[in-house]
């Protein structure tokens, strides 16, 4: 492959990024990065009633969390209607496509014809053959495409393999609409040949607009981009993950606390294999990614796996890094308590996340884990913490907390020698002592080592925090 290869990631700004749409960008990175190419984004916002703005801000931040870069600034796909309008012209002037004047009336009668006479409802071809100068007063015509009236369409598609279109089946289709807009078949053939698109990756429900697409390519002289379309991403149940599902915009996933690295290795796997590699870096994703690996089948979406990925992910990263994701999600999930307190106490999360960081799945449970370093006392208990402090657990953490006020030294060995010497006197099991400890310095019932969250909220705190629970 040499460095002339282009990919684009074309999306309709009409909602988030979700989730297919970023495996799609994704895919389109990696094999413009792999091949030393380009991958340019087009915004295909000519549906001037369903695109927005906020839309084109989510897309844009989706696919910047995600690591997921384009070259150059992205292209308005409205923006080019001019040169759309253009290329239409010449297909006209060269007699490739032609003005049809039909009313919506004569449309729906063809229908009606086919659907009697067994035929699919496809335009015949009216004005295809007939003078222009037998066109009726003041009717805008469309404008449409002299599709092949027979033979096959072949898609040569790289995941797909050929897939063959009867000719009849795809009727002249309308490239510019009778108010002088182009169609969205239209647009995106004049718009990847312009931008130099070598290479299509984009989802398999636009297959058939492949074969549509060909049509114009090929009418205009032009060379067909190499295709791949990849099969959709699937609900757990085998049902298609719908788009509009809310929980499933990148952003979703970001506030649910999932890394992006996570989430790209995950959506890597979900329609592309490296032999049997689950968990891989986006520089060996690059290194490896070739359109051969794309699958034919369509990949199922499992929360499950996505979750141990994560937690993978979580383990494996650097505290700071961990803490540069947790502070801005503090804001975004509108936690300015916590905000505030991870801010504040930076240096104390940054030394307890290496005991965080096996406990928690997602960023929103390294949250949660950190709270009891900056929590205001009275700490407020959850419910299983709560359990675990009756009036006897109660009792025994006053006690505990007259000898801890004792101690003259606070380093880890000195605690851990007096809360067990503390155990043996009270012939109690270390658990037995460590879990209301823990949830009378934590509120929670699941915390890093006892003894870690002594040293980290320090000897006063810990006795402060003990006085709020003993009885
Ligand atoms: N705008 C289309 C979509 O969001 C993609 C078009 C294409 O990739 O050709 O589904």
């Amino acid at each position: 492959m040499t460095s002339s290869v282009v990919t684009r990631f074309a999306p309709s700004p009409t909602g988030m990024l979700h989730i297919g749409g970023a495996r799609t960008a994704l895919f389109n990175w990696a094999f413009a990065k792999a091949n030393g190419g380009k991958m340019l984004l087009r915004i295909e916002d000519t549906d001037r009633a369903r695109s927005t703005d906020e839309s084109v801000a989510a897309i844009l931040d989706g696919l910047s969390w995600l690591g997921i870069e384009w070259d150059g600034d992205p292209i308005s796909q409205f923006a080019r209607v001019a040169r759309h309008k253009e290329v239409a012209e010449q297909l006209l002037a060269e007699g490739k496509a032609y003005r049809c004047y039909c009313s919506q009336d004569e449309l729906a009668e063809m229908r009606e014809k086919a659907r009697a006479e067994g035929r699919p409802p496809r335009y015949d071809g009216t004005w295809r053959d007939r003078d222009p100068s037998e066109a009726p007063e003041g009717v805008n015509p469309v404008v449409r495409i002299k599709a092949p009236r027979e033979g096959q369409i072949v898609v040569r598609d790289h995941v797909q393999g050929d897939v063959t279109f009867a000719a009849e089946n795809l009727d002249d289709f309308i490239i510019m609409r009778s108010d002088g807009t182009p169609t969205y078949m239209h647009a995106v053939v004049v718009d990847d040949h312009d931008m130099g698109v070598t290479h299509i990756i984009r989802g398999d429900d636009h297959l058939t607009n492949a074969a549509r697409q060909q049509v114009i390519f090929e009418a205009m002289g032009w060379p067909v981009p190499e295709m791949s379309h990849i099969p959709l991403i699937h609900g757990p149940d085998g049902a298609k993950l719908s788009k509009r599902h809310g929980a499933l915009g990148a952003a979703s996933y970001r506030a649910m606390g999932y890394l992006p690295d996570a989430l790209c290795n995950y959506l890597a796997r979900l329609g592309w294999a490296h032999g049997d590699d689950e968990i891989f870096s986006r520089d060996q994703l690059v290194e490896w990614f070739s359109l051969d690996g794309l699958n034919k089948a369509a990949a199922r979406f499992d929360f499950k796996k996505l979750e141990n990925l994560n937690a993978h992910y979580i383990r494996t990263s650097t505290p700071d890094a961990l803490y540069a994701a947790m502070v801005p999600l503090a804001e975004e999930l509108e936690r300015p308590d916590d905000k505030a307190g991870l801010e504040a106490h930076r240096d104390t999360v940054l030394a307890a996340l290496p005991e965080l960081q096996p406990r928690a799945k997602t960023v929103v449970e390294l949250i949660d884990g950190a709270q009891f370093i900056y929590q205001p006392r009275p700490l407020p208990l959850d419910e299983k913490a709560a359990g675990l402090l009756d009036d006897d657990a109660r009792a025994l953490i006053g006690r505990l907390a007259s000898e801890l006020t004792a101690l003259s030294a606070w380093d880890h060995d000195t605690i851990d020698a007096a809360v067990r010497s503390f155990a043996e006197a009270e012939d109690l099991k270390l658990g037995k002592v460590a879990q209301p400890l823990r949830a009378a310095l934590t509120g929670k019932a699941v915390s890093p080592g006892i003894f870690d969250v002594m040293l980290l909220i320090g000897q006063e705190e810990t006795l402060a925090r003990l006085g709020d629970i003993a009885v």
